[in-house]
């Protein structure tokens, strides 16, 4: 009779050990994540949902950054690059979206200790313990993290989110609910000088939301208007101002101040109607264009465009995550130890303190979401901030506890935004 020798499972404990970190998304903080762990040599898998690098960066990239060169390239990754004769562009100059992606992002993405470790077209649509769902707690510090994407799925002793929150706009509606698809919406920053141009020409176009994307948009659209005749502007807002595009003088970021302040002149020149205190209701799609139905001062009141600009911000995705175990805020939808630093009633983007792995911690050990999307539906993230969370956490995945509770960046007073091309915050 033959026996039958059965090889002992190995303990859960070494398979994670022999398991990669699964870092989601290829934008500046996933990048910066995974030049962290190359440098410290700790084996990951970034999972990107495009086809390459930074591709959120890419659809804003027309855009001009509030920051400049020195403060929007992270520490190690310029080290990792600067090691094979790379040089930093002009320290001092905030760089466009598109050329933080040619002279940074790109060429970061291609470091052979990289683009080793990245598969692109590997949208992450759910994240869970192997063989177990949200509600298995016996033994699950242990258990593998399971990542699903269409291409398959990958097993990770530790798991870092930095998908951001570019894909998920809020709605239009004042409720926050879904409301009606149509083409002529227009995600937030559309490329009205240049690839989307023929969309606004001529025609008008509602500017929705009270932050800088919406300045971006309207000082984009004012230039359009000079050499467009009949380009219409409107722009819509909730509140009775537009609390995010300040003008004050004491702004202390000089920058935001100026964004403000030329949008305060375009309305007073009248080349951009201001309707304020507007709830939006409704969206109705109309044969020759977009209404958007609501209140205002307790009145019914309607507003009809050719084309609409949903910019009211960004809400991370959060069904990905239904099945591991987060703590977020009830409010802002970022890690509940997090949320009291960012509060936007409370913080602008220059006066967030850096944190780490701690405050970013949630009940499931090992499971971290950084960057933008960290920040939940507040609009302060700085790249900075973002690349000195992946630092700490790196940190403590290599066991180094005392590397990972110190703070190692040190925001200039004036924050990290320089100029007055806008974006941030
Ligand atoms: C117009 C604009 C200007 C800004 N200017 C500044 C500035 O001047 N200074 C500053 O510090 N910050 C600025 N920010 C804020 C912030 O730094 C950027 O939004 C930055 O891109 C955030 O980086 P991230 O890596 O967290 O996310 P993202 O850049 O959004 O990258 C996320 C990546 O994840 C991928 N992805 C998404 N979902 C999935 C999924 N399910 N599975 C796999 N991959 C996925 C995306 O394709 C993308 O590549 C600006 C933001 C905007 C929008």
């Amino acid at each position: 009779m033959s026996t039958l020798t059965l090889t002992p499972r190995p303990r859960v404990t070494d398979r994670l050990a022999t398991l990669p970190v699964a870092i989601i998304g290829a934008g500046p903080v996933g990048l910066a994540a995974a030049a962290h762990l190359a440098d410290l040599g700790i084996a990951f898998t970034v999972l990107e949902a495009a086809s390459g690098p930074a591709a959120a960066v890419e659809k804003w990239g027309h855009t001009r950054l509030f920051s400049a060169w020195r403060e929007v390239v992270d520490p190690v990754a310029r080290r990792l690059l600067e090691a094979t004769g790379w040089t930093m562009p002009a320290e001092g100059r905030a760089p466009t979206g598109r050329e933080l992606v040619d002279a940074y992002l790109r060429p970061l993405a291609e470091l052979p200790e990289i683009a080793a470790h990245i598969r692109y077209g590997a949208r992450v649509t759910g994240i869970a313990r192997e063989g177990m769902d949200r509600t298995r707690s016996a033994d699950r510090e242990n258990t593998p993290f399971l990542v699903r994407t269409p291409k398959g799925e990958l097993l990770a002793r530790a798991v870092l989110d930095a998908s951001g929150t570019y894909d998920s706009p809020n709605s239009l509606l004042s409720t926050g609910l879904p409301t009606i698809d149509d083409a002529r919406i227009s995600h937030a920053l559309p490329d009205v000088l240049g690839r989307e141009r023929d969309r606004f020409a001529g025609r008008h176009t509602v500017v929705v939301g009270a932050g800088h994307s919406a300045a971006n948009t309207l000082i984009s659209l004012v230039r359009l208007q000079r050499d467009a005749p009949g380009t219409r502007i409107t722009w819509l807002i909730r509140n009775a101002g537009a609390v995010r595009v300040s003008s004050s003088a004491d702004d202390e970021l000089v920058g935001r101040a100026q964004l403000g302040a030329r949008v305060d002149r375009y309305v007073e020149d009248g080349a951009v109607e201001k309707i304020d205190s507007f709830e939006i209701g409704g969206v109705e799609a109309l044969p020759d264009g977009i209404r958007l139905l609501g209140t205002r001062r307790g009145e019914r009141d309607a507003v009809t465009a050719d084309v609409v600009v949903n910019a009211t911000g960004f809400r991370p995705d959060l069904a990905p995550l239904r099945e591991i175990r987060t703590d977020l805020d009830a409010v802002v939808e970022a890690p509940r130890l997090l949320a009291p630093l960012i509060d936007p009633n409370a913080h602008s983007c220059g006066t967030v303190e850096p944190h780490g792995f701690r405050e970013l911690t949630h009940p499931e050990h090992g499971f971290f979401v950084v960057g933008m999307k960290s920040y939940g539906r507040a609009p302060t993230f700085l790249l900075a901030t973002g690349y000195e969370q992946v630092r700490s956490i790196a940190a403590w995945l290599a066991g180094d506890l005392a590397s990972a509770s110190r703070v190692e960046l040190a925001l200039p007073a004036t924050g990290v935004c320089s100029t007055d091309a806008g974006g941030c915050c």
